[in-house]
């Protein structure tokens, strides 16, 4: 928008964010309409009757299934939703969101479009959002926002405020109060922010009104702040230092400072009993203090620490702040209403615990939940004898619990939360502003009268109800605050909610790009989203762009950090693609809700090392755990671990099977008994028929990673490089002693294929059990021509060539196969499996595969690397998951 047509004060922001010219001229800028207001005047009121409207229409259940056995009530409703569903699509398209359906299912489509209205409602928003604020920042040099309460006419801050207008009969002029204007409030705080990853530590040091004095942790907390090595370290990190030094106070240093005392907290009787309703003053005839000295609020505890009760509230900022920012409280009395900058006596408001903890003074609040936090982390402050009204609501059975109501209900009052959003670090706050944060504490002791008086009289005199309320207050003000900690399973939790499946490589992109910004948020004292809005997040992963200029695409608008970094959030998406691409296996971690355990990298010590795995371990890489990279602690500029993952996966050879996959197995053949030593022999000396089908081995090996001396990658790389050597010559010796072998075994086919039949024969004992393990991933006729497959994929010595496969992954094939008859073989094995039907052998199925190896191993319970049968591996060391991907899901 263009800076120079706002001169106008009197102008406003609320604008069509798409129509270019919206503010030439004021009739332009709501076609139709004399400006601004007067086009939110009618949007309002069209949104108020369309509310109204719905809301009359008959309820869904019987009387809407009544309406709708009228043939024209039906017709009418269809047409409508119609109407409304093409309304919609053309919104969305019209911002460029996907509005087409992708799910024509009844059920599952619903869904669906649910999530396409709230994704096109984000980014809607999201641009209203970012626009106005541009609008802002360009404006501010010709029109100094502040003081606002100076500005005619009046201000309404709306810089994210998605509320709009509550009210929407008032004429308004939409004036924007950014962030852009606003010093970070942060840069005064005296003492540092603390986003570091690591637990809350309380701010008290002083405890009064205690009954247990505050444990030494916290008094000598003031004078270890002194101490040097202290100070170049988060203080919570500086506390973790000390307590490690002490190693006492772990316990004092988590717990709620005032949990013996609330613990031991009795209600008087005077708060049980019926109170005279002492009527609230006219707002216009109380006096109301703005307190952002420390003198005042001296004072002010003073007053406080004479009441009975008195009402509390706060504001809250956290949009340009990783943990959030009081900015306001609100204290009325009966008498009085104060305002309390918490900004600026951030370091001081810990005096008026003095107050807040005293027992014999109630605290009025109204759904202290938050508030028992924000008071804790940013003011160390604390509450004994809270009474929250939104908790005598919900005992009260009122309508609804939220202030507005019980304003509505008891002190006719018709508030206006608009301002509830509205940016609360502005300074000198907006006589608007004011006013509105005075009138959430205002009326609180009336209405703390009103309710416990309903609250005995619901109860017949009673004190029961009154008494669950006084406790279920209590139980608030025991909350403690709990900073956001960034874990490996951090992302998951997120993802899960985003009602989107993501296949392997998107997921890496999630979870590398949650650890940037959760990263650069708390570096940059961000909310995470400032840095990068979860949906932009998900487009990012969705569509993992090639270029950074893709990514930017993603993002409209552009966040500026994302715009900054876009070269770092390429390379993390360029990561992302360097993963195997799995669908099942996310799928069915996610529907556990399972993080991935990575043991990968525990045993990354070459193929045949096992000495870190125990045999164990090894059967234990089943279903549940599986070999994903997953998130580590800002872990994104390690391109690595995927890398590494890929072949100790292999190594390992977790495997496991899921719906649809392929699994994979690798058998280290030292482990195996002689006899199927000798069978392994047999099936290596097989060339997989269907190998050219395969991909290389490495594909999903960065290079970059490979030759960068930097990464583990290359190190490991490095070293099976070495091991390689002497792998080699071993293995040539191997293939020596397999080739004299073949010859033997080829003279004797005769006799192997009845051992074969033996073997396979014993092992069909088991292949019920085997079965049922299988059916949920093998389809019915897979068990055909087990061998044919088994031997291709399995035959090659998995070891050597995940050994080889760091440096010269082309070279993993195979020994060449010698003159021998592979096909007959196979037919034998088929008759094995008698009864089966007529077998496809010119077919190549990995599942077959896998589920006939495993019958074939069980049952001589060998030793396996993989999962063995418990996870249905096959031996696919070889087998890429790029591979597996291409598979069709059977
Ligand atoms: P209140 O107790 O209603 O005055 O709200 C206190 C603070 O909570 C506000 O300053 C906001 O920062 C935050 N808040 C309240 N309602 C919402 C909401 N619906 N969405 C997000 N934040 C809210
Ligand atoms: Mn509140
Ligand atoms: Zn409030």
């Amino acid at each position: 928008m263009d800076s120079s047509k706002r001169k106008d004060s009197s102008n406003t922001v609320f604008a069509d964010p798409n129509s270019e010219n919206n503010d030439e001229e004021k009739e332009d800028l709501c076609p139709g309409f004399k400006d601004a207001d007067a086009f939110v005047k009618y949007g309002l009121g069209a949104v108020l009757s369309a509310t109204k409207a719905s809301a009359s229409l008959p309820q869904t259940g019987d009387e809407y299934d009544f309406y709708r056995s009228f043939p024209g009530f039906q017709e009418f409703c269809e047409r409508q939703g119609d109407k409304l569903l093409q309304g919609m699509s053309q919104i969305m398209q019209h911002h460029g969101c996907r509005s087409h359906m992708r799910d024509r299912n009844k059920l599952t489509g619903l869904e669906e479009r649910f999530d396409l209205v709230v994704d096109s409602n984000d980014v809607i928003l999201e641009r209203v959002g970012i626009l106005l604020d541009e609008a802002d920042g360009v404006n501010r040099s010709q029109q100094p926002v502040l003081p606002a309460g100076f500005q005619a006419p009046k201000i309404v801050v709306s810089s994210w405020n998605r509320k709009g207008s509550g009210s929407g009969s008032r004429s308004e002029t939409f004036r924007l109060l950014h962030a852009k204007n606003i010093v970070r409030p942060q840069l005064k705080f005296r003492e540092k922010v603390d986003n570091s990853n690591t637990p809350f530590v309380p701010k008290i040091f002083i405890k009064p009104n205690a009954v247990k004095p505050l444990p030494s942790y916290f008094t000598n907390k003031q004078i270890r702040k002194e101490r040097p090595e202290d100070l170049d370290v988060p203080a919570a990190l500086a506390d973790f230092i000390h307590q490690q030094r002490t190693q006492e106070h772990v316990e004092d240093m988590f717990s709620h400072p005032y949990q013996y005392e609330l613990d031991h907290f009795t209600l008087t009787e005077s708060l049980l009993s019926k109170p005279q309703p002492l009527m609230y003053k006219p707002l216009d005839e109380t006096k109301c203090s703005f307190i952002e000295t420390l003198e005042d609020l001296v004072a002010l505890n003073e007053k406080l620490c004479k009441l009975s009760e008195f009402a509390v509230d706060l504001e809250h900022h956290s949009y340009r702040s990783f943990l959030g920012l009081t900015c306001l409280m609100q204290i009325s009395t009966r008498d009085e209403d104060f305002i309390i900058d918490t900004i600026e006596l951030r370091g001081e408001l810990y005096i008026l615990n003095e107050a807040f903890t005293d027992p014999a003074i109630v605290k009025i609040f109204h759904g202290a939940d938050s508030d028992m936090e924000w008071l804790q982390r940013d003011l160390g402050l604390y509450v004994v004898n809270l009474f929250d009204t939104h908790q005598a609501s919900r005992a009260l059975n009122l309508a609804r619990h939220s202030l507005d109501h019980l304003l509505k209900h008891y002190c006719t009052v018709e508030s206006d939360k608009r301002y509830q959003l509205a940016d609360w670090r502005i300074r000198p706050l907006p006589e608007e502003m004011v006013q509105y944060a005075r009138s959430d504490t205002h009326f609180l002791p009336y209405i703390y009268d009103c309710v416990r008086e309903q609250l005995l009289d619901f109860n017949h005199g009673q004190p029961g109800l009154l008494q669950c309320v006084w406790n279920k207050s209590k139980d608030i003000s025991l909350k403690k605050y709990v900073k956001p900690i960034f874990t490996e399973e951090s992302y998951l939790e997120l993802q899960r909610k985003q009602k989107r499946s993501f296949n392997t490589q998107q997921l890496t992109a999630f979870r590398l790009l949650f650890a940037w910004r959760d990263k650069l948020a708390r570096q940059e004292d961000e909310s995470t989203g400032f840095v990068l809005p979860t949906h932009m997040m998900n487009k990012i992963s969705e569509e993992m762009p090639k270029e950074p200029q893709g990514i930017i695409a993603c993002c409209n608008p552009v966040p500026p950090l994302v715009r900054q970094q876009v070269n770092e959030l390429h390379l993390l998406v360029q990561q992302a693609r360097e993963m195997p691409l799995l669908k099942a296996e996310i799928a069915a971690q996610k529907k556990k809700g399972l993080t991935p355990i990575k043991k990968a990298d525990v045993t990354l010590f070459g193929p045949h090392d096992t000495s870190r795995v125990s045999e164990s371990d090894l059967h234990n890489c089943s279903t549940d755990e599986m070999p994903i990279k997953q998130g580590m602690l800002f872990a994104e500029d390690e391109p690595k671990m995927d890398v590494d993952e890929e072949n100790t996966s292999g190594l390992v050879a977790k495997a496991k099977i899921t719906q649809f996959e392929v699994p994979e197995t690798q058998n280290d053949p030292e482990s195996l008994p002689v006899g199927q030593m000798k069978a392994r022999r047999i099936i290596e000396s097989f060339e997989n028929p269907f190998r050219m089908y395969l991909p290389s081995n490495n594909v999903h090996i960065s290079k970059n990673a490979k030759f960068d001396p930097s990464s583990k990658i290359f190190e490991i790389s490095k070293r099976w490089k070495l091991q390689s050597i002497e792998q080699q010559q071993k293995e040539l010796d191997a293939k020596k002693k397999a080739k004299e072998e073949k010859k033997e075994l080829s003279k004797k086919v005769a006799d192997e294929r009845k051992k074969a039949k033996q073997s396979y024969q014993e092992s069909l004992q088991n292949v019920p059990t085997v079965r049922e393990q299988a059916a949920e991933s093998v389809k019915p006729g897979t068990k055909r021509e087990r061998v044919a497959s088994d031997v291709g994929e399995s035959t090659p010595k998995p070891s050597k060539k995940l050994l080889k496969s760091a440096e010269k992954p082309e070279k993993t094939e195979p020994p060449p196969p010698e003159p021998f008859k592979p096909f007959d073989y196979r037919k034998s094995d088929l008759k094995v499996f008698a009864g089966n039907k007529p077998t496809d052998n010119t077919q190549f199925d990995p599942n077959r595969q896998s589920n006939d190896f495993r019958k074939k191993k069980k049952p001589k319970g060998q030793k396996s690397n993989s999962g063995g049968g418990k996870s249905m591996s096959y031996m696919a060391g070889k087998s890429d998951r790029g591979f597996k991907h291409n598979w069709p899901k059977r």
